[in-house]
């Protein structure tokens, strides 16, 4: 297995212009000649360099995560109540934040914050396109636009020297994605954000105990807005949660979350705002607290796995791991992002790669499409009707 292992990486370092084309076309010239010890790449038929399975997720304790949900089920309080608000404290206080609201999932906290920081029809707030659906959707549901900023091909985040060129009259806030689990150059974006009176918020929906100069992501900007859905670093089947340390825009997402009923510093009769409801509910709050035990330990492991990958990856030429910032202390690495460059294996596609890797037993994903070139994207600008406010420009894609 593991001499198998060795001349496949000596395989893949010396393929050059024909040899992994030739495998790909199964004629083999070039590869024959590495040596018999290489055997046959998988997708050809050979053996997989690993037939172990990865490991399933999520993981949980039989003993003590499996009670603390019992005890949920037989206290007969389902609905947010004491094991919310005790999450809430743990998680403010892991992640360093000075409040945390628990939500349904990811996406309703995101929307929960722009609608709080008053983001709704006409503004415009600056998103990378290089990430998952739900980032785009939440600007749209509150009737503003987003406007794309490229992306960083080094980093796979918002690349901040491409943020001003995207400022308007209408630009109310940045959206900065850690996408991958990756911080965003949070030291560029805050300044850029004073510099200019925008808003912050954070998803962070991919960044559990991420950090950027010591601070945790999610803590950087005016909220932070965290994803604990099933495929998650910190998962509850679905689940979510508001970062902030502002108390009035908090309790505004506090009541607004809950009917917009009265909170803090939110007052009145009844319903006092426009609201919602996506509280997080009792067991959600229970799997959560027995996952977030095992969170420090999870997440220096990724860290460890990573760089022991990268280290391993980074001469193959036409493999090109992620670079992190400066700044970055710690990644939180829900997913290991590489690029593939085709010219350094004779153009075999893509596809073919991540086919010809998955045969091997190293699961890979081809990562997000581009949102912005999605049909929904056409029609959710004339949905929200924007043409009507004569605001639609080019310069959002
Ligand atoms: C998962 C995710 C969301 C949405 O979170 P849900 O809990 O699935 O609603 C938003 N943004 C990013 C980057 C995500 O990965």
């Amino acid at each position: 297995m593991k001499d198998n292992d060795l001349t496949r990486r000596q395989f893949i370092a010396a393929a050059s212009a024909g040899s992994l084309a030739a495998v790909a076309s199964k004629t083999l010239p070039a590869y024959a000649n590495i040596g018999k010890k290489a055997g046959k790449l998988a997708i050809l038929g050979g053996r997989p360099v690993r037939t172990k399975r990865f490991p399933g997720w999520p993981i949980w304790d039989k003993n003590t995560d499996e009670e603390l949900i019992l005890s949920v089920m037989r206290s007969g309080v389902w609905s947010r109540n004491k094991v919310v608000a005790e999450f809430e404290k743990k998680y403010a206080q892991l992640m360093g934040a000075k409040r945390c609201i628990g939500t349904t999932n990811g996406t309703n906290a995101l929307l929960t914050s722009l609608h709080c920081l008053d983001i709704g029809i006409g503004d415009e707030v600056l998103v990378p396109p290089y990430t998952f659906i739900a980032t785009i959707d939440v600007i749209f549901l509150c009737g503003a636009l987003p406007i794309m900023v490229d992306t960083d091909p080094e980093t796979f985040q918002i690349n901040p020297e491409r943020i001003e060129e995207k400022i308007s009259e209408h630009t109310r806030a940045i959206l900065p994605v850690h996408i991958l689990g990756l911080p965003a150059n949070m030291d560029k974006i805050n300044a850029i954000a004073k510099k200019h009176d925008l808003l912050v918020v954070e998803d962070a929906c991919q960044a559990w105990m991420a950090e950027w100069k010591g601070k945790k992501c999610g803590t950087l900007g005016d909220l932070g807005c965290f994803s604990f859905q099933n495929s998650k670093n910190l998962p509850c089947g679905e689940g979510g949660a508001i970062l902030g340390d502002d108390d009035r825009i908090m309790d505004k997402c506090y009541s607004y979350h809950n009917f917009g009923r009265p909170y803090g510093s939110v007052t009145g009769r009844g319903n006092a705002i426009l609201g919602t409801k996506c509280r997080m509910a009792e067991y959600q709050a229970a799997i959560l607290l027995a996952q977030m035990k095992r969170l420090e330990e999870q997440t220096q492991t990724r860290n460890e796995n990573a760089k022991y990958l990268t280290s391993r990856i980074k001469d193959i030429p036409g493999i090109i791991p992620h670079k992190l910032y400066d700044g970055v202390t710690r990644a939180a690495y829900h997913l290991y992002p590489f690029r593939y460059k085709k010219e350094h294996f004779n153009g075999v596609s893509r596809g073919k790669f991540l086919s010809a890797l998955t045969a091997e037993g190293i699961p890979c994903s081809r990562g997000y499409g581009q949102v912005n070139k999605g049909d929904f994207f056409a029609s959710s600008k004339e949905f929200v009707g924007f043409n009507r406010l004569g605001q639609c420009p080019e310069s959002m894609i």
